[in-house]
């Protein structure tokens, strides 16, 4: 279960899988609250929904026209106009107010509810309505049009029957979900609720984007990528800052970060780091430092704080080079996350492309090599972004996808098929 390592062999190295699912093993899902509708949308439905209408709530007209009885107009054809008495005009919002009793018609909007006794719509096009263009209230209509009973009407509970099971629990809200939700009344339903991520970065090196540079000093861009794709999603991100490499201040900042859900932080985990960072970490819990068997991304901490306590949070130690972080954010916190979110499905896609240049892999690890996919008239072509150094954060920024050169290759050749993970949302 622990995995320690004492060394750079690879027998002591975790695979990737085993990584993720002792990680995966510690996270459910999220408890369920009721949530506005409006800022729903990828959210995970926590309940059965069942409708407490019908939609249509009424039978209703499907076009702008003229409400018959549909025995009325048999004869009627272009040739052959049926005229009947106009006793109404009906508009969406309003209800009828007469029956259509025989010779009768009553003009009726699209979306107004059917007269009684009325049974078919002939539509404005149908009949003599443009020889009225302008006139206040018509007296008498000629129908150019026979219609079968139904004719565009649209039935009660045609889309919905009261008490239909509609949604079920499970669900992952689209815009549709929203709208159907809607269209029931609902302004809220009840929602697996979005998880609440800590993210710090921990580094005598680091400064806020908008400080002034000084020598020896860069720029925390963990934080800001690791909040973003914390917002993608759907999650709560909870920035609590920059941890300097001393013991006060990454205790006072994962104090900061106990009240969440997870807490991502970035380097200090790899060997030759400044050790008082792990020890700080591992006063609050068992945290275990792995290597992980992947390029880039190697070194990985991961333990509950607080563990068997009410107030336990998991941390997820990413490793320091910009890359490897957001690599690792991918392979660990992403389907963590999602499981929190109550998601089922956490895999990215996977495609198969042909390599267009090579992917080294010189010691038997995972390779994740950032590539660009493009879709061809003969498939999917891959092509890396250049340097794959974990440090060259603007080699992710075009990339797409990530492509796969097992462990147990050398490399991949120009011309070679690739699995390709895709990253782009
Ligand atoms: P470390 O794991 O602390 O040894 O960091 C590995 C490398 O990542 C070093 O070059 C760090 O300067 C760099 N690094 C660490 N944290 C960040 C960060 N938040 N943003 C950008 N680079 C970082
Ligand atoms: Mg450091």
């Amino acid at each position: 279960m622990t995995t320690h390592h004492h060394g750079h062999h690879h027998e002591d190295m975790l695979s990737v899988e085993k990584a993720r699912q002792q990680i995966l093993r510690e996270f459910e899902p999220l408890d369920a609250e009721t949530f506005p509708i409006s800022d729903s949308v990828g959210l995970v439905i926590a309940e059965n929904v069942r409708s407490g209408i019908s939609i249509p709530t009424l039978d209703n007209s499907a076009m702008d026209g003229y409400a018959v009885r549909s025995q009325d107009v048999t004869a009627a054809s272009q040739d052959n106009t049926v005229n009947l008495e106009v006793i109404e005009t009906i508009a969406a919002g309003s209800l009828p107010t007469k029956p259509i009793e025989p010779g009768k018609a009553s003009r009726i909007m699209t979306g107004a509810p059917i007269p009684d006794l009325a049974d078919a719509v002939i539509p404005f096009e149908e009949t003599t309505e443009e020889d009225f263009l302008g006139t206040a209230d018509i007296k008498e209509i000629g129908i150019k049009m026979a219609a079968s009973p139904g004719t565009n009407i649209r039935i009660k509970g045609k889309d919905i029957e009261k008490n239909e099971l509609v949604i079920e629990k499970g669900h992952i809200i689209t815009p549709a979900t929203v709208g159907v939700l809607a269209s029931m009344g609902m302004s809220h339903v009840k929602t697996i609720r979005k998880p609440v991520i800590s993210i710090l970065s921990t580094g005598n090196e680091l400064l806020s984007p908008g400080e002034e540079l000084s020598d020896g000093k860069i720029y925390d861009s963990n934080s800001s990528s690791i909040v973003a794709s914390v917002m993608l999603l759907g999650a709560i991100p909870k920035y609590v800052g920059i941890a300097k490499d001393d013991m006060d201040s990454v205790r006072d900042k994962l104090a900061e970060a106990m009240d969440s859900d997870l807490i991502i932080s970035s380097a200090g985990v790899s060997k030759g780091d400044y050790d008082m960072v792990k020890d700080v970490m591992s006063e609050h819990g068992d945290l275990q430092f792995w290597s992980v068997r992947m390029r880039p991304a190697k070194p990985l901490a991961f333990g509950i704080l607080n563990k068997n306590s009410r107030k336990a949070v998991p941390l997820i130690g990413l490793p320091g080079n910009p890359v490897s972080s957001l690599v690792a954010f991918e392979q660990f916190c992403r389907p963590a996350i999602q499981k929190m979110m109550g998601k089922t499905n956490l895999e990215r896609p996977i495609i198969k492309a042909v390599l267009k240049d090579s992917i080294e892999n010189y010691d038997g690890r995972r390779v994740y090599a950032r590539v660009v996919v493009t879709k061809t008239e003969t498939g999917f072509v891959a092509e890396t972004t250049g340097n794959q150094d974990s440090n060259i954060l603007t080699s992710m920024l075009k990339a797409n996808g990530l492509a796969i050169c097992p462990e147990d290759e050398h490399g991949k050749n120009p011309g070679d098929i690739v699995s390709v993970v895709m990253i782009d949302d």
